[in-house]
């Protein structure tokens, strides 16, 4: 057996098994080797039949008294059995598996390892695990648990796991002598056989930390390579055009936070210089993250070179566009799969796609704003000088690393409205400066918040109500349906949307909006998302029913009142965004949350929600509660490397950094390491 040896080669592995291996990422005995159990099970004790307590994991070994198949009033086939030891004996069964009573007849000797359950006529085992002999992988001990897909079983795995852990001698130490040593880790091969059999938690707890300083390590390698790299790239200095920025700054219809300006300025001096900037702008909702995004833009066009601000969404880039062109009077093209518009300083007029592309290719355009669609169309780029990128956590690190080098060595800066806490920030990306925005615009009234319970619905009808005669708008967030698919949730915002508008507020214009609407100038005339949401702005909306869509840096300042349903299927750092969308003017605002769910846990949760209106603490809590990768959405934020280390893991994390620090000095002594790094990220970052 060798490591590359494909699955089919396995004892009882088909061509059917290995499809569905293929699915879980296993195509060889290498991956089922790094394939890690992500809990265990700990069926290690051996009990006595009289002691097993009902609703336990538990194990017994007995021998096998009786054992029959019987066909049940419903067609199914089931197996009983019963299997006794020297203290008593205890009932069994297994549904439709009638093959069973081949391997198991009277006399033979068995562990079997389940959970107990009661009925009518006392406890029985329900379906156990059972093994016959001394070799036990399935039973008695701690047992591993795999994520599985369908079609595939604990016990298949673990059979195909074990085949393999003669090959795990085979697997190449590649961390240097030293490291381990200094780390006090276990070998790479010790700790994969471990983390699948372990015989004790301490087995369990020194397999996983060599197998997260693994992964940690390389991302940290990774990262302190790119920061050497970097430094040794050039980009433009774009000088701080100082006068005309003033003007630029007094001319807008406010003040800037000192905030703002504190920020704006690190970023000028940033970019000034001849090393690329890279730099994290992080402000809660609403605190004023364009402005900064748009002075920074407007000097870099000062000095002759183009601006690219991204979003992530085409409603979101729709909005910057709108926002710049009333303030930068230069030409500003936005990029979208549906939308390709240009503004020449004064005027706006939508141009075809290739039009947009040779214009750009020419760098004719100063501004251009657009959404991920720009990566995929292989945009000339002239004399590019920074990059924005606003909320960076939905943008794969790929996609970083590609307008990177596109541009060459350029100036980059990416926004976010999550708050990370700085341990985070290390991880992921180590080298990142940051600047902070803090403070919010004057005159901002906190959003009012209130947990609503489900009796008191009407009354909150009814204040939506009034302040819909007052003129104010109303967005209602219709739950995120856990595993749902899209059209799932759209059906969620159309049913809620026909209940409102038919039922509710019969008498106001109520719209919906969902990500599964059609694109801009469709044939059958529907309207588009953006052209819902500039309806909305403009006034033409009463209430806008919507899935989380709305999410991100949405601007609707006559909007007061956000309504969510379903407002535990969120996390408290995405509610936190649902409500940024409300607050923006002048106006007192309301956030109303709506849960079937009585659970305290949740309510708990929510009601941290009503009482706190500070992002940092939202998001820390969140974390506290939900772990990062729900938080922070690891697979979008580049984490997606990690299988079995956590953005928590923070003393492993700083093992990981310092070693790693320690490692690039002399990279080029390690050409293991570089190997390994080299495969590692071809797997992680194809291209
Ligand atoms: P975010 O940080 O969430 O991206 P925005 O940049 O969208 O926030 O700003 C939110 C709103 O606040 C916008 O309507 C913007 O015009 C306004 N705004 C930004 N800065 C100020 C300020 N210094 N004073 C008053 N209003 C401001
Ligand atoms: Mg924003």
């Amino acid at each position: 057996m060798r490591l590359d040896t494909l699955v089919v080669a396995l004892n009882k592995v088909g061509k059917s098994t290995a499809g569905k291996l293929k699915r879980l990422g296993i195509n060889n005995v290498s991956d089922l080797l790094f394939y890690y159990p992500f809990r265990y099970e700990d069926y290690s004790k051996i009990s006595l039949i009289k002691d097993v307590k009902e609703g336990e994991a538990t194990t017994v070994k007995g021998k096998i008294e009786l054992i029959a198949n019987r066909r049940t009033r419903f067609k199914k086939i089931i197996t009983e059995a019963l299997v006794s030891d020297e203290s008593g004996s205890i009932r069994v069964v297994w549904f439709n598996q009638p093959f069973l009573t081949k391997s198991l007849s009277p006399g033979v000797e068995v562990r079997l390892s389940g959970v107990v359950k009661r009925d009518m006529f006392g406890p029985q085992f329900v379906s156990p695990t059972y093994e016959l002999g001394q070799n036990t992988v399935n039973t008695g001990r701690l047992v591993p648990i795999y994520p599985l897909t369908e079609g595939v079983t604990q016990k298949q795995l673990r059979y195909l796991v074990q085949q393999c852990l003669s090959a795990v001698g085979l697997v190449e130490e590649w961390l240097p002598e030293k490291i381990i040593v200094q780390n006090k880790l276990l070998k790479i091969s010790d700790a994969l056989k471990k983390i699948h059999f372990p015989n004790d938690e301490t087995d369990v707890k020194s397999a996983t930390e060599r197998l997260k300083f693994d992964e940690l390590f390389l991302v940290q390698l990774k990262t302190e390579l790119s920061r050497i790299q970097r430094s040794s790239l050039s980009a433009p200095s774009l000088l701080i055009e100082e006068q005309k920025i003033k003007e630029f700054v007094s001319n807008l219809p406010f003040q800037l936070t000192n905030d703002q300006r504190i920020s704006s300025w690190e970023i000028l001096k940033n970019i000034s210089g001849k090393q690329p900037m890279n730099r994290l702008l992080s402000g809660d909702v609403g605190s004023g993250k364009t402005i900064v995004a748009a002075i920074s833009l407007y000097n870099t066009i000062l000095n002759d070179y183009t601006g690219v601000l991204m979003a992530p969404t085409e409603i979101l880039a729709a909005q910057h566009f709108s926002s710049l062109k009333k303030i930068i009077k230069e030409s500003i093209a936005l990029f979208t799969r549906n939308n390709h518009l240009l503004f020449d300083g004064e005027n706006e007029q939508e141009v075809s796609k290739k039009d947009l592309l040779k214009i750009i290719g020419e760098g004719k355009v100063k501004i251009i704003i657009g959404t991920h669609a720009l990566l995929s169309e292989g945009i000339e780029l002239n004399k590019l000088g920074l990059v924005i990128v606003d909320e960076q956590h939905r943008f794969g690190v790929l996609q970083r690393k590609l307008i990177k080098e596109k541009g060459g060595g350029v100036h980059f800066l990416s926004m976010t409205a999550t708050p990370i806490p700085r341990s985070l920030a290390l991880m992921i990306y180590g080298d990142l400066e940051v600047s902070l925005i803090k403070e919010m615009p004057k005159g901002r009234k906190p959003v009012y918040t209130k947990l609503v319970e489900p009796s008191k619905r009407q009354a909150a009808y009814d204040f939506i109500k009034k302040e819909v005669e007052k003129g104010r708008q109303i967005f209602v967030v219709c739950p995120l349906i856990e595993n749902a698919t899209p059209a799932e949730e759209k059906k969620s915002v159309l049913s809620e949307y026909k209940k409102l508008s038919e039922v509710i507020f019969p008498n106001f214009r109520v719209a919906y909006l969902h990500g599964k609407l059609p694109a801009k100038g469709n044939k059958k005339g529907e309207k588009s998302k953006e052209e819902i949401m500039q309806e909305f702005k403009d006034g033409k909306i009463d209430v806008l029913v919507s899935t989380s869509v709305i999410e991100v840096g949405v601007d609707v300042p006559n909007a007061t009142i956000m309504m969510i349903e379903g407002a535990e299927r969120f996390g408290l750092a995405q509610l936190h965004q649902f409500r940024g969308r409300v607050g923006r003017g002048a106006e007192q605002s309301y956030c109303f949350l709506f849960t079937e769910n009585e659970s305290a846990k949740i309510k708990e949760r929510l009601t941290y929600f009503e009482k706190n209106n500070n992002g940092f603490a939202l998001a820390e809590k969140d974390l506290e509660l939900r772990g990062p990768g729900e938080v922070y959405g690891t697979t979008q934020s580049g984490l997606m490397q990690l299988r079995i280390a956590k953005l928590s893991d923070v003393e492993i994390i700083k093992k990981a950094r310092a070693s790693a620090q320690e490692i690039v000095k002399d990279f080029s002594d390690y050409p293991l390491l570089q190997t390994k790094l080299k495969n590692w990220e071809s797997i992680f970052h194809p291209e």
